[in-house]
């Protein structure tokens, strides 16, 4: 394998940032997580603005220009041969002795890319089963709009989830709503057919996927609020599912152990998985 390491293309194994990357140190770094279909992007461009909105945020300067890290994004698909996968960006603000506040001008932001295979028909036949999600109190900080390193709270709700035997985690607020899972966006379908999943004006990462998934919801004539649940609401919806680069569009089948609708991936999710694959592949760069 072959990573990306400010400008360089070196051997994943020899592949270093420095002990005093702010990333390392303090989670100073954001990151964006592309899928790759067919060796090509998808949601390229919801994806570049999505980072540089995070960076802005942060006070970090965009370390190229987007035409240029398609090329280095490309180049890392290339060297290492992947059609099917995913690509992981992270920009820190640099290197510098540890200070919490920022360093003094000149210090440049540390860029990092690599690649991973995903087995598509293994992917397809995890959605065709569905998946478990569990539950846990929401604790992170106020500004999970900025796509940040700072991933511990995710952490430990994903591992939640895994030794629950399910595949990921929801946050639920002092309300008792779902706010987002560890890694993705969090959907039902209702009771009248109406796709809910909650607002991104409130605490949560504005899903690229989500974003474009709301295009293909309209284009095939569904319904959809932006309007939170709660985790009993999901168990009686008819469908539920989760949304991310990662995951696609992804049938959550049981909450807390206790079947969503009939236990069983439901017609909507499945179809608008397909629905944005086809749209993915069309509009990837
Ligand atoms: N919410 C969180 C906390 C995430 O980490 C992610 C993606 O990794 C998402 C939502 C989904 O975002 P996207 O569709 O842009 O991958």
């Amino acid at each position: 394998r072959i990573a990306y390491v400010n400008g360089r293309f070196v051997p994943h194994g020899e592949a270093f940032v420095h002990i005093e990357d702010r990333g390392y140190q303090f989670a100073d770094a954001v990151y964006e997580v592309w899928a790759v279909f067919d060796g090509r992007l998808a949601d390229a461009e919801g994806h570049f603005a999505r980072l540089e909105r995070s960076l802005a945020e942060l006070g970090i300067v965009m370390p190229m220009s987007r035409a240029a890290l398609t090329l280095v994004l490309k180049e890392t698909l290339r060297r290492n041969r992947i059609r099917e996968g995913l690509l992981y960006l992270q920009v820190s603000r640099g290197v510098a002795p540890r200070d919490h506040a920022f360093p003094a001008e000149g210090v440049r932001p540390a860029v990092i890319v690599t690649a991973s295979r995903v087995d598509r028909a293994a992917a397809e036949a995890r959605a065709a089963r569905g998946v478990g999600v569990v539950t846990t109190p929401e604790n992170r900080w106020g500004r999970c709009d900025i796509k940040t390193v700072g991933l511990l709270p995710n952490v430990l709700a994903k591992q939640k989830a895994r030794e629950a035997g399910a595949v990921e985690a929801w946050f639920v607020d002092e309300l008792g709503l779902v706010t987002e899972g560890a890694s993705s966006n969090a959907w039902i379908v209702d009771g009248d057919g109406v796709l809910r999943t909650r607002d991104t004006n409130a605490n949560i990462l504005r899903g690229v996927t989500r974003l474009s998934l709301m295009e293909v919801i309209r284009e095939a004539g569904l319904k959809v609020e932006e309007r939170p649940f709660t985790p009993e609401e999901a168990r009686s919806a008819r469908e539920a599912f989760i949304t991310g680069a990662g995951t696609i569009v992804l049938p959550v089948v049981s909450v807390d152990g206790k079947p969503v609708g009939d236990g069983s991936p439901g017609p909507v999710a499945s179809r608008l998985r397909r629905l944005y694959i086809e749209r993915a592949k069309a509009r990837s760069v």
